[in-house]
């Protein structure tokens, strides 16, 4: 565990994560010593999630008062000159760092990734009946399901095997429907720990993809894509904000039913403030963005959850004491379920991982077992601590 002691305007770290036995009266007699201790712990939650530890603390910096403004970002209106400033940078920055082309726009909507299986069909059926799904996890499932309340959908692909979501069905085995309104994918199922890596060219059928766990992983030919999604609170920020990147030549298909509020045409219209806009969520948002472009942008990012996710890979795979079922090239860099062969010993697992400051390891109620969220803030130290104690754990039981 990092613990990050605070005093007056200095901040100093002192890492307990070397002494060899880490126990919390060690904490607590730094608590009594320094009144401000903030103790920060390797986070693997699969969301919300870990945010880079610059991102907070210059937002605590900020708090009060956002650069000389003499108010919290929180309080702005989302139409004064510093929010708008804000809300450009964001703007500008995402472009900068995926590469988004000129044909596409950039939206900051409310609702979640939830909220965009419903946003998705009413504005993008426009007058046809049908869309297909390829279904590689429990999020490609749920998509599936919700869009039957505005079409009937098409189930074109199905990833399921009987060790659950294994794969992602190569693009020959999709049997696409005659003339579908667009094809729904998830490119990162955060529950499976199941990645699609080739994005398959459509010609002229919209390609949808919810890449809400692993947007901003890597880069990605967003050209390839109708509309790319993702909500916040995984790989980008907190809670709140959903990026919609969407082209502009299907901004003119939404149902009459679709809210206003939803539909994408009219929040391109008014630069994403038709209502108004989480300008939190996107005030942190935006400095992520910039976090990531000082990391060296995507490339950098890329190779750094590569290594991350080999090194936990690695230790699952060189022994029989951890499982992991996913085909080796669809296994998620960011979201890695595992198993202990031994399920019985899942408490103490948890329980050793949590007195060592490494949280949020329990997999999804769906599936068991583990789960370790290795978003772009994780961290590698913090995989190197999580691989450490698997390997102890493994050795002696503890
Ligand atoms: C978390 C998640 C969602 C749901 O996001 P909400 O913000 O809870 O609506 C949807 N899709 C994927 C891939 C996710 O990881």
């Amino acid at each position: 565990m990092a613990v990050c002691a605070r005093r007056a305007n200095s901040h100093f770290f002192l890492d307990v994560r070397t002494r060899p036995s880490f126990d919390p009266p060690f904490i607590r007699v730094c608590k009594s010593y320094f009144r401000d201790l903030q103790m920060r712990v390797f986070n693997f939650s699969a969301g919300p999630a870990a945010i880079p530890e610059e991102v907070l603390r210059q937002a605590a910096d900020e708090m009060l008062d956002w650069q000389g403004s003499g108010m919290s970002v929180m309080e702005m209106s989302h139409r004064g000159t510093e929010f708008t400033s804000i809300h450009e940078a964001a703007l500008t920055d995402l472009r900068d760092l995926l590469k988004v082309p000129a044909s596409h726009r950039i939206l900051f909507l409310q609702g979640g990734g939830i909220g965009e299986n419903a946003i998705v069909p009413m504005n993008l059926l426009g007058r046809k009946q049908t869309a297909d799904f390829v279904v590689t996890g429990s999020w490609s499932t749920k998509s599936f399901k919700e869009s039957q309340k505005y079409g009937t959908p098409h189930l074109a692909a199905n990833g399921k095997t009987e060790e659950g979501f294994t794969r992602v069905p190569a693009f020959s085995e999709w049997k696409l429907s005659d003339d579908p309104a667009y094809v729904h994918l998830c490119s990162n199922e955060t529950i499976d720990g199941v990645e699609t890596f080739e994005i398959p060219d459509l010609g002229d059928i919209p390609l949808v993809a919810d890449a809400s766990s692993h947007i901003l992983s890597r880069p990605m030919d967003i050209a390839k894509f109708g509309v790319l999604f993702g909500g916040a609170q995984k790989n980008i920020g907190m809670a709140g904000v959903t990026v919609v990147i969407v082209r502009e030549d299907l901004l003119d298909r939404a149902l009459p039913i679709c809210p206003s509020a939803f539909e994408w045409k009219i929040v391109a219209e008014n630069n994403s403030m038709y209502n108004t806009p989480p300008t939190y969520a996107i005030y942190i948002a935006g400095l992520v963005f910039k976090w990531l472009k000082k990391q060296g942008g995507l490339e950098a990012i890329e190779s750094r959850n590569v290594e991350k996710a080999k090194l936990l890979y690695d230790t699952i795979d060189s022994s029989d004491f951890y499982v992991n079922k996913v085909e080796r090239q669809n296994r998620s860099r960011m979201n890695v379920p595992f198993f202990l062969a031994d399920e019985s010993r899942n408490t103490d697992f948890l329980a050793g991982a949590k007195a060592r400051g490494l949280l949020q390891l329990k997999g999804h109620k769906s599936v068991g077992g583990m789960r370790a969220s290795i978003y772009n803030a994780v961290p590698i130290e913090g995989v190197n601590a999580l691989v450490d104690y698997m390997k102890e754990f493994e050795r002696t039981g503890a």
